[in-house]
């Protein structure tokens, strides 16, 4: 078996579900994992801000956009007008949801999880009836009812072992060998939908593979492979041909958006090869990432975006704050924040952290136990791995550097935003 992910990019209309059906071709033991199509989870999340703010025209105006996006798609691919029945009943699922929901604040992350799942339900029930249509016999399976995740929504883990029966299960007993299920979603213990986190697609398809212990996964992206740096930022970007487990969690971690940083661990478990190819090219080599690796060349840049500086004092003047740790890092916890970078001295600690949703509450609760805190926003963290004496001139110098953390390989730089 062998485990497929196509992003939300690659199928975004018509051709890249045709693409893909190409690309799929000459396989014969296959699962494919699919997220939403195009920027469809964002529009979701739109749908979840209009139910969040009362704002019912707003919500059912952005379900109606999606239902046509999609039905242009459908029509496209089978040329002419036609009707997916099971496709129809999502929607008015989606709608009922979007006009009945009574909002509660306390239940902000289950209402956002059960909507933003819709995108994967309907990208699959496409893409599962049209292969079917194109003569590729295929199963669509409902991720909901074979991941089983923790009883916690908005970035959800699986429970593997759990799960493993479950998905197992779903699988047997019939002809088919190709399989298409929802990337990013899951089921919590009470039954309620989950999300594994934005871009968590990669995550699925990884426990999957570990699953089934799949001989390969690969992600079909619409870059060559992975870069060493997001060439939008930084101009002379160049393609790794390889890289080891441990290099990309350090990767995914300081930010590249190669891959989702929970997708190596279910593979290194298992020691199955992931391949990063792009979409557009089939006999392109793309990226492979395996437990041992030829050594990385080029230095490697990551940019961060979107972070908050938090710098902590104690009130009471108490010099050694490493007491007070515990205290500071529940409560991050509790909120739900990330700390991506952490620097102290005797009486101050700093925490570059995520803009996340929960931030002014963080930074409140922080306050009522006692912390003077400072913040500063408009932050991005950069790791330049492997840096050079001109790297280090350009990116980790100036007044707009705020912090620079440095070990003989990596420099790590929280700055201002440019
Ligand atoms: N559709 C989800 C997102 O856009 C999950 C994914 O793409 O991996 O975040
Ligand atoms: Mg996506």
């Amino acid at each position: 078996m062998k485990v497929y992910k196509f992003g939300g990019a690659s199928v975004r209309n018509a051709d890249g579900v045709r693409n893909l059906r190409k690309i799929i071709d000459d396989e014969q033991h296959l699962f494919i994992i699919v997220s939403a199509m195009g920027k469809t989870t964002n529009a979701l999340e739109r749908v979840f801000a209009g139910v969040q703010q009362g704002n019912r025209e707003a919500a059912l105006g952005e379900v109606a956009a999606l239902r046509s996006y999609h039905a242009e798609i459908i029509d496209d691919l089978w040329h002419g007008h036609r009707q997916l029945e099971r496709v129809d009943a999502l929607f008015d699922e989606l709608e009922r949801v979007a006009a009945e929901t009574v909002y509660r604040p306390e239940e902000a992350e289950l209402r956002y999880d059960e909507i933003v799942a819709y995108g994967e339900l309907v990208s699959t029930t496409i893409i599962s009836e049209y292969l079917n249509h194109a003569g590729v016999a295929n199963r669509w399976i409902d991720m909901r009812r074979c991941l089983l995740t923790e009883q916690r929504h908005k970035d959800a883990g699986v429970d593997i072992e759990a799960s493993a029966p479950r998905l197992r299960a779903a699988l047997a007993g019939c002809g088919e060998t190709i399989f298409v299920g929802q990337g990013f979603i899951g089921g919590a213990p009470d039954g309620t939908t989950t999300t594994l986190g934005r871009e968590g697609s990669d995550y699925s398809a990884a426990v999957v593979a570990n699953i089934l212990d799949a001989e390969s996964m690969s992600v079909w992206k619409d870059v060559d492979g992975i870069l060493n740096a997001d060439p939008k930022i930084f101009p002379d970007a160049v393609q790794i041909a390889e890289l080891n487990y441990l290099d990309t969690i350090e990767l995914a971690y300081s930010g590249a958006q190669i891959i989702h940083p929970k997708t190596i661990k279910p593979l290194q478990n298992k020691n199955i090869p992931l391949y990063v190819r792009p979409f557009g090219d089939k006999r392109k080599p793309g990226t492979v990432i395996r437990a041992m690796s030829a050594p990385v060349d080029v230095p490697i840049l990551i940019l961060k975006k979107d972070q908050v500086l938090l710098t902590l004092r104690s009130r009471d003047f108490s010099f050694v704050l490493e007491e007070k740790f515990a205290t500071i890092f529940s409560l991050l916890e509790r909120f739900r924040i990330k700390a991506n970078l952490i620097h102290n001295s005797a009486v101050n600690l700093s925490l570059c952290v995520d803009r996340s949703w929960h931030i002014d509450e963080a930074v409140g609760a922080l306050r009522g136990a006692g912390f003077d805190v400072m913040r500063s926003d408009n932050m991005e963290l950069l790791t330049v791995r492997g840096y050079t004496d001109e790297l280090w001139r350009r990116y980790a110098c100036g007044p707009q550097v705020f912090i620079r953390q440095a070990t003989q390989s990596t420099v790590r730089v929280v700055r201002k935003r440019g």
